[in-house]
């Protein structure tokens, strides 16, 4: 069954390891682009219920609830199985929280990237533990059992303590799912630029090297699962049963409808997506025109592939036209075929990039 992606780019701050089509933008645009999002999901002509909706961004905690609660009407399926926002530690409030869960959410992630203050505060991050900690609790009153913690692997100035307090509490806060990302480097964000250009802004002289950031993570995958969180994802792990729905659609191939800037779209065989730009998204919109930006032919094959192997439980090995690679990555411990199927080794897990490039055309 399908899903409902809604992208709400908007945020206090820009984090500086942030690679998102997000930022701080003008709050007369914010505006502008809810209208512009209730005008896309009302023209939409659904062909199925949905079973997940997932507001992401940016920081969709930031919809003024009462907003949200009415954009979420404009969706056929509620109650949705799974319903999940994004928040920012430190917008949640008991109001919200009510609002949220009779609007259908029953499910927030945390974006706490970590719980060390120095680390938050080279970041752009403003919460503390303790705000997150109260907000789990809010959370829960109001019956809002799905709660996810986002950590990252790579912050600077993150030690192996460090990333032990940020584990504990994790497991303090008893959250379902946890989500652990190790540190992208790239262009996208202002610390991946200053690491490319060896430069020492945004801390980036103090970004852990490569092997810790994989131990870091290791360390996570011990932790979590001796907490009872099982990795069933490269980065996701949880309690069985508390696996996001939502987003297994994306590693299973299944389809999903997104709206917002950004946003993408599968439906079994093409793939499209909207304008990258919220301003410009707005713009298409009040001129009554198509946000979509692209359109491909989904690879259907190769996708299986490097999509179904982000998760543990990896595919299913009954044909391939791969045959060659999968056989090089057996032998070099990367890949391990078993009962059938074809999964990362732990290993792989950390060289995964190296194993999916061989089956992206
Ligand atoms: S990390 Fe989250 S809050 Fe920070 S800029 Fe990116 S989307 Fe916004």
């Amino acid at each position: 069954m399908p899903g409902v992606y809604i992208s709400y780019p908007f945020c206090a701050q820009k984090c500086t390891y942030c690679n998102f089509a997000s930022g701080v933008f003008p709050r007369a645009l914010e505006a502008r682009y809810l209208a512009a999002l209730d005008a896309e999901l009302r023209q939409t002509a659904w062909p199925w219920a949905p079973e997940t909706a997932y507001l992401g961004g940016g920081t969709p905690s930031r919809i003024e609830p009462d907003a949200l609660a009415s954009m979420l009407t404009r969706i056929p399926g509620r109650p949705w199985q799974e319903a999940t926002i994004e928040a920012a530690p430190g917008t949640i409030t008991a109001e919200k929280a009510v609002t949220w869960r009779r609007a259908g959410i029953n499910r927030v992630s945390l974006g706490v990237q970590s719980f060390a203050l120095r680390e938050l505060a080279r970041t752009g991050r403003k919460h503390t533990a303790e705000i997150v900690a109260r907000e789990t609790v809010v959370l829960r009153e109001q019956g809002i059992d799905g709660i996810n913690i986002d950590l990252i692997a790579g912050l600077p100035g993150q030690t192996r303590n460090s990333w032990h307090e940020s584990l504990d509490w994790v497991e303090r806060l008893r959250t379902p799912h946890a989500s652990v990302y190790m540190l992208e480097v790239d262009a996208g964000s202002h610390l991946g630029n200053e690491l490319l250009a060896a430069g020492k802004r945004y801390g980036a002289a103090d970004v852990p090297a490569d092997d810790e950031i994989a131990e870091f993570y290791e360390i996570a995958v011990e932790r979590l699962a001796r907490a009872g969180l099982d990795r069933y994802e490269i980065s996701n792990f949880a309690r069985p049963g508390f696996e996001s729905r939502h987003n297994l659609k994306y590693w299973r191939r299944e389809p999903y409808l997104g709206f917002g800037a950004d946003a993408h779209s599968f439906d079994g065989g093409s793939r499209w997506q909207n304008v990258e730009s919220a301003s410009e998204y707005v713009e298409r919109m009040a001129r009554r025109e198509s946000p979509i930006a692209a359109r491909t032919a989904a690879d259907p094959v190769g996708e299986r592939f490097f999509l179904g192997l982000r998760l543990s439980e990896g595919i299913e090995l009954d044909w391939t036209p791969f045959s060659e690679a999968i056989e090089r990555h057996v032998r070099n411990g990367l890949l391990e075929a078993e009962d059938g199927h074809l999964r990362l080794t732990s290993r792989g897990v950390l060289l995964s990039n190296e194993v999916f490039a061989e089956f992206v055309p």
